[in-house]
């Protein structure tokens, strides 16, 4: 299977089970926009949860935030957005494609595909134009200038403006972060490869606000911490690497930046970022609003901006990484068989459970058990089709659990419970599935 057709193969899963569709579909699609269908927004939904747990239930020193999307304009100036959130935009005279200038060694020239643009003899590129990546929109009645506003770009200005009130309401000191998940939108130049870069987006961002002379170990561990994170979601080690950014590709408020990078099928990418902000934000927010936002160690009296650590991960690209990483495909008694190996913790359906037969009462257990189970965790009643098909569909939806009601269910009760990924089969009393089930499904 080359690299293009296991992403196919993705993007058509990801329809056929309902995990993401194409925004607008009925109307031809909205270029790079996609809308999460009942197994997605479940999938999505356990990982931000997963997320918030460990950022902010399991800390104490972190607090959450949900910032509204519009934010005053000048807020953008302050972050140099408005200025700087340019990509170089180039386009092909000859073919009407258009490319991104900085990643033209990323692209296939639309006709001749074995080169990159600009170097088959027909490419025409223009100069590059410096196109800014927010959109715009405009508040009340009257659409000029005065009443712009953005779509946030990014989820973490929010946080930075309220960092004095969160500190105070939560009565939080130095080293403590903020965490928040959020819509982002960019008007990207060249999106593309399914979720990994659309223009509306969600973030899981924190930013943890230091000393300044403490930001180096501050970094380290969080860079240290978020690695971990992402294994503990079962993604292979082999799959994940940091990249350190070079000095020429820091972003203007950065003092050092780490990427945590994930090998897809269309190469090594950013899906997190690990930022050491400086006292960029909060500076020159204090400088464009005229309000202090400096902080007072009540112990020595001494006053300073805060560093900003930040940690900056997409939800849609993570959701990627998760499903690229659990497809595989294996023949099982010479038939192929399409597994989403999901993290039992992060699978939309916990369980299946399949009457054997539509007959002698085994589908009236099956949904007894279903309506127990259903309370807990999400299950799956299916009598529909031969019981390989229905374990078929599970496993493609990535459900590591097959609860099978049999003949013998009817005399003691128990049930068989198939294991997805080694397809062993073991008999449970259906009176031990929730605990069973628990125990299998922790995080
Ligand atoms: P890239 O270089 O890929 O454009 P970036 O360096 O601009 O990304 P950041 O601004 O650091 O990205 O954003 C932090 C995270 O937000 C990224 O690691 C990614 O997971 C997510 N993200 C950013 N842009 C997009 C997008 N257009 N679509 C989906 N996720 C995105």
């Amino acid at each position: 299977m080359t690299d293009t057709q296991l992403m196919d193969k993705l993007v058509s899963l990801a329809k056929r089970r309902g995990f993401v569709f194409q925004s607008s579909e009925i109307y031809g699609g909205l270029g790079s926009v996609w809308d999460y269908g009942p197994l997605g927004v479940e999938l999505k939904k356990n990982l931000k949860e997963r997320w918030w747990r460990s950022m902010v239930h399991e800390r104490g020193d972190i607090e959450g935030l949900d910032a509204a999307i519009l934010m005053h304009a000048r807020v953008w100036e302050a972050s140099g957005h408005v200025e700087g959130f340019t990509d170089p935009l180039v386009d092909c005279r000859t073919c009407k494609a258009r490319f991104r200038a900085d990643q033209l060694d990323q692209f296939q020239c639309p006709q001749k595909p074995s080169k990159h643009p600009g170097e088959a003899n027909q490419c025409d590129l223009t100069e590059p134009r410096m196109f800014n990546l927010m959109f715009k929109t405009f508040m009340g009645p009257v659409e000029e200038d005065a009443a712009v506003v953005y779509l946030r770009p990014e989820t973490a200005q929010g946080i930075y403006v309220n960092y004095l009130n969160v500190m105070q309401a939560a009565r939080q000191k130095i080293p403590f972060g903020i965490a928040q998940v959020g819509k982002a939108f960019r008007n990207e130049i060249t999106p593309g490869n399914f979720i990994f870069r659309t223009r509306e987006f969600e973030q899981m961002e924190m930013q943890f606000f230091v000393r300044p002379d403490e930001d180096e170990r501050w970094f380290d561990e969080w860079k240290e911490a978020r690695m971990q994170w992402h294994l503990g979601l079962g993604i292979r080690a082999e799959k994940l690497r940091f990249h350190e950014h070079a000095p020429d590709e820091l972003a203007h408020y950065a003092k050092k930046a780490f990427d945590i990078e994930y090998e897809f099928p269309f190469g090594w990418h950013e899906f997190e970022g690990i930022h050491n902000r400086t006292d960029f934000d909060l500076s020159r927010h204090q400088e464009f609003s005229g309000k202090k936002l400096e902080y007072m160690d009540p112990a020595t009296r001494e006053r300073f901006v805060p560093y900003i650590i930040e940690t900056s991960l997409g939800a849609d690209r993570l959701a990627l990484v998760v499903l690229v990483d659990a497809y595989r495909e294996e023949e099982v008694e010479g038939e192929l068989r399409v597994v989403l190996g999901l993290a039992p913790a992060l699978a939309p359906i916990k369980a299946g459970i399949y009457p054997l037969v539509k007959k002698d009462g085994m589908p009236e257990v099956a949904r007894r058990i279903n309506d127990d189970l259903r309370r807990r965790f999400p299950v799956f009643c299916d009598d529909g089709g031969s019981i390989g098909r229905r374990y078929r569909r599970q496993d493609e939806a990535g459900t590591p659990f097959g609860i099978t009601v049999d003949g013998q269910t009817l005399e003691d009760q128990t049930v068989t419970v198939r294991d997805r990924d080694t397809l062993v089969q073991e008999r449970v009393h259906a009176d031990q599935l929730v605990t069973y089930l628990e125990e299998r499904l922790a995080p």
